[in-house]
């Protein structure tokens, strides 16, 4: 259940994005592209129903979506791949998770939570690094809590490792990914990577 980008334009933003040259401004737009090709891909099955119109011709039946659409960036860095999910579902609904890491255990520990309710929504989970996973499984372990069934995660880097670990505690669960990185280093950087994701984006 890994799903990789495959488009030229997604391989050249992925190198643009890595390059330690490019600056803020640059970085938000190229996250922002390949935010949009990852909606789309990561939306590909959602189910419609059909739907009827008049064109300035004749009668006809359409689609429309048949199923409301809930996003949940993971603060601070998922909130550079909202926009996307804005610009093209205009029916969507924004919930937020902040997670940070204790300075004790080590382990990510809440400090922020405010979903809209989740039964029958088909939800996607955005986080542009998974590393180690710790985040991505804490979020996916609080969105099923909150009744999440229909849950995926979408992000921009892969490690192995975090994918291993997504799919220990979620069997089966879609990863949308537009590049599957090499390993983490000692810090639990990604390799190659881009560094700090939030810091790049925002310029801190
Ligand atoms: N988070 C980041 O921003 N970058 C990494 O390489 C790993 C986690």
């Amino acid at each position: 259940m890994l799903h990789i980008l495959q488009h030229p334009l997604a391989a050249h933003a992925i190198t643009r994005l890595r390059d330690r040259a490019t600056e803020p401004a640059a970085f938000r737009t190229l996250a922002h592209q390949v935010g949009l090709m990852l909606a789309l891909d990561a939306t590909r099955e959602l189910p419609l129903r059909s739907y009827a119109v008049n064109t300035p011709l004749e009668a006809h039946t359409g689609s429309t979506l048949a199923e409301g659409l809930v996003i949940v960036p993971i603060l601070r860095a998922g909130l550079g791949m909202v926009q996307p999910y804005l610009d093209l579902f205009p029916e969507v609904s924004v919930g937020y998770v902040g997670l940070e890491r204790d300075h004790q255990t080590a382990q990510p520990r809440s400090y922020y939570c405010k979903l809209p309710p989740l039964a029958g929504k088909r939800v996607l989970c955005v986080d542009p690094m998974l590393a180690t996973g710790g985040s991505a499984v804490m979020a996916l372990n609080l969105l099923r809590e909150q009744g999440a069934t229909e849950l995926a995660l979408v992000v921009i880097v892969a490690a192995p490792e975090g994918i291993a670990a997504v799919h220990a505690a979620h069997p089966g669960l879609p990863i949308f990914t537009a590049a599957l990185d090499r390993q983490l280093n000692d810090k639990k950087y990604i390799l190659p990577g881009l560094g700090d994701f939030g810091d790049r984006l925002y310029g801190t």
